[in-house]
């Protein structure tokens, strides 16, 4: 009888470490998808008005006309000309 009142608590304990890894993993997920597609799309470059892609590392976005490839800090695109680097090819 009294063993029984023992187990539940413990059960209790491995519950919230097992939502709380669970937290974890969903917090990791969402940071592998940086830029939104939505938010890509709307997205120019103020050099030449051209639609910017993302680069295939994923760290940048890349005018196809002007070659300049705007920084993405903290998951945020950076579309100013004086932090945009221009690409070799
Ligand atoms: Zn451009």
């Amino acid at each position: 009888m009294s063993c029984g009142g023992v187990a539940l608590p413990k059960q209790g304990l491995l519950e919230s470490q097992i939502a709380r890894s669970g937290k974890l993993s969903g917090l990791l997920g969402k940071k592998a998808m940086p830029i939104r597609q939505e938010l890509l799309d709307i997205l120019v470059c103020p050099e030449c008005k051209t639609p910017v892609k993302l680069t295939p590392g994923g760290d940048g976005l890349k005018c196809s006309t002007c070659r300049r490839v705007y920084p993405i800090k903290d998951d945020i695109p950076v579309m100013l000309l004086e932090e945009a680097k221009i690409a070799p090819e």
